[in-house]
């Protein structure tokens, strides 16, 4: 390596040292190797449960940007690395295309894969083994302070920053919203307490496990979840109109209901509603929160949207003027 290639490298690498989350990290990563001649597409994955165990593997495209809509379609390349992979860099053709495939295994959870479609120059594969080094020791450093230990999932820390990030991106496009939008729910399991009285603590964590992966293989990848606390779990639908957030969060529902869970059937009482940019995030969660007590007043296992309960209090004054 010439002294102005040790240069860049060290460059590099301080540049993703500097990001301060997983999300920005990994848009760096994926954004530079993009930019390459020689790469046609940089993609990226959480992978969580067994990769051996076919109904326990659950994999997540990262997502892109707020308003992304994709499928991804490279799940064969990517099981097929999975499958032989034991952590590390290697390099295949599978249906006719050169892959790169980047698996970080050792001391993150969940697992995170990349997949670069393009044939490297030997160069840039020498930055790519030492930039891979760097990207998984900040990410097992970023998973411990942005992630829940029992589910893997972001915790409540992320979720405020996260919800600050989509209120400046959508104060940014103020037309966007108009069209779609982000909504933010909170999913309270019901009686969980019982649970945990009935089968022990370490079944009910069993359960919030289970509830975590159902989550993942239900919402897109494009959708944000965190464990927000015990319980309560939260995800923001992005890139949705009002009836779409409602079917999304009322197929989970009824994947809920219809799951056999180690304790037997559960059920989920949500509450959601839109992340209007104009209001302090915390607001949202709150108004959430609302339509969670509403919708365990009704009786649980039922989707409340706040805007509703606003209409409904409306009508009701109304009545009470007419008399
Ligand atoms: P509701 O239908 O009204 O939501 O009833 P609930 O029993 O789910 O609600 P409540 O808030 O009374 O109880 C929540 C329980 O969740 C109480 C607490 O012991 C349990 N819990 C909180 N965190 C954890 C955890 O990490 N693991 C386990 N096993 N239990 C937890
Ligand atoms: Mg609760
Ligand atoms: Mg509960």
């Amino acid at each position: 390596m010439s002294n102005e290639q040790v240069k860049e490298a060290f460059e590099l690498s301080a540049k993703f040292i500097a990001h301060q989350s997983y999300q920005s990290l990994t848009h760096a990563f994926i954004h530079f190797f993009s930019s390459l001649d020689t790469v046609n597409e940089v993609s990226s994955y959480e992978i969580f449960g067994n990769v051996s165990v076919k109904n326990d593997l659950s994999i997540r495209r990262f997502p892109l940007t707020l308003s992304d809509d994709f499928r991804d379609n490279k799940t064969d390349v990517l099981l097929k690395f999975l499958a032989e992979s034991k952590g590390g860099i290697y390099q295949d053709t599978v249906n006719d295309k050169h892959w790169i495939f980047l698996d970080v295994i050792h001391g993150v959870k969940p697992r995170r894969a990349i997949l670069i479609e393009g044939a490297l120059s030997s160069q840039e594969l020498v930055t790519l083994e030492g930039l891979y080094g760097v990207y998984a020791n900040q990410v097992a450093l970023l998973d411990s302070k942005e992630r829940d230990a029992l589910t893997q999932l972001s915790n409540r820390q992320t979720l405020q920053t996260t919800l600050n990030d989509i209120v400046v991106y959508y104060r940014n496009k103020p037309d966007q919203i108009k069209e779609k939008s982000s909504w933010l729910a909170v999913l309270d399991i019901d009686h969980f307490k019982k649970i945990n009285d009935d089968y022990g603590h370490l079944f009910g964590d069993e359960v919030l496990v289970h509830f975590s992966r159902l989550m993942e293989n239900t919402f897109r990848h494009t959708d944000f979840i965190f464990r927000y606390g015990g319980e309560e779990f939260v995800v923001i639908l992005n890139n949705n109109n009002l009836e779409g957030a409602r079917k999304s969060l009322e197929r989970f529902r009824a994947a809920v209901e219809n799951y056999n869970f180690p304790s037997g059937k559960v059920t989920v009482s949500t509450g959601f509603s839109m992340i209007d940019p104009v209001a302090p995030p915390s607001l949202h969660i709150e108004y959430a929160d609302q339509a969670v007590y509403e919708a365990k007043n009704r009786g649980r296992n039922n989707v409340v949207y706040h805007g509703d309960m606003k209409a409904q209090l409306r009508h009701e004054s109304n009545d009470i003027e007419m008399f």
